[in-house]
């Protein structure tokens, strides 16, 4: 029997304890989903199938067995198996007397059987006791898990929630929404169309203050992915730095040079030259009057 499910992660903290043992009849896409979502909580589970030889990629530590010899080994039997195929278990009503069966199955239409499928398989095993349930959760989502919020840590080095983790994630995707909305603004702005109706102040603001302040963020959403790890020697593979680290080597140079350029002094100097201030007033005068001092 391949085993292909490699990471069971445990979804409870005391995973050492073995809980009850669930049976699954049906070694379809469903029951080996849920199947691995058991085993991780803790649960032995035990397969029913036709052909328990032929089986195939079931989670590792899950046993595979004839439908009645695994309805043997728990109270609890999941059937997860098209209602088409309802029909073997009529030979099973001994070994289900008494059992606790959850239907999962869902038609393809509506109103496609005068009963409900949890009628239908009441009627065809008197003794157990019929629930619904699963009915609504796809495999796909069982097996990605929408993130596995409900799962606890158990490796506690490092804890995905504590504060400033969170603080991190949180500031990086902030970053990254706010620059990336100016940048499109920015790009926007450069268009033609738009640049002729805007004046020249406007422009002017966006270019360069909203200019400026996009790349202040996206400078900031890039540090913060690199979060804790940026420059410790452990994160340098062949003593290089990562690729995001060398991105950040232009947008900080334009970043310093232009806060050296703002300093009050010198940013007075600059804006008086811009404004045709020269050094040697003297000789540029007499220039203008067509003299040389020389
Ligand atoms: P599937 O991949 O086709 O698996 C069905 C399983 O039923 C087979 O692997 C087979 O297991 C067993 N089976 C028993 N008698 C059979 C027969 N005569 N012919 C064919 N197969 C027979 O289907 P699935 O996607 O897992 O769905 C199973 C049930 O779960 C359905 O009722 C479905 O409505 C419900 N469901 C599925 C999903 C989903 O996302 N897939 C979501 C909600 C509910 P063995 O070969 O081991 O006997």
């Amino acid at each position: 029997m391949a085993k292909t499910y490699t990471n069971t992660f445990p979804l409870t903290m005391t995973s050492s304890e073995k809980q009850e043992t669930i049976c699954i009849f049906g070694t379809g896409d469903f029951g080996r989903s849920l199947g691995y979502k058991m085993l991780q909580c803790g649960y032995s589970v035990v397969f029913g199938s036709r052909n328990p030889q032929m089986s195939s990629l079931l989670p590792s530590g899950a046993e595979v067995l004839s439908y009645s010899e695994a309805a043997q080994k728990s109270d609890v039997v999941i059937l997860t198996i098209h209602r088409e195929h309802y029909g073997f278990l009529t030979e099973l009503t001994e070994v289900l007397k008494e059992k606790v069966l959850v239907d999962v199955s869902n038609n393809l239409k509506i109103n496609q059987y005068p009963e409900s499928n949890a009628e239908y398989l009441a009627q065809l095993v008197p003794g157990a006791h019929v629930v619904k349930a699963f009915n609504t959760i796809s495999a796909w989502a069982l097996q990605s898990g929408a993130m596995d919020a409900s799962r606890q840590i158990v490796d506690k080095k490092e804890n995905p929630f504590s504060a400033s983790s969170a603080w991190l994630s949180d500031s990086y995707v902030s970053l990254g929404i706010l620059g990336f909305f100016l940048f499109v603004l920015l790009g926007i702005t450069s268009l033609p169309s738009v640049s002729n109706t805007v004046n020249w102040r406007e422009f002017r603001f966006v270019q360069s203050k909203l200019g400026y302040l996009t790349l202040i963020l996206c400078t900031a959403h890039t540090l913060v992915y690199g979060g804790k790890r940026f420059l410790s020697p452990s994160s340098l593979r062949w003593g290089l730095p990562s690729a995001y680290v060398l991105a950040l080597i232009i947008p900080c140079t334009v970043l310093v040079i232009k806060f050296i350029l703002i300093m009050p002094c010198i940013d007075k100097t600059l804006t008086r030259i811009r404004q045709g201030w020269e050094r040697n007033y003297k000789y540029s005068k007499s220039a203008l009057n067509g003299r040389s001092d020389i």
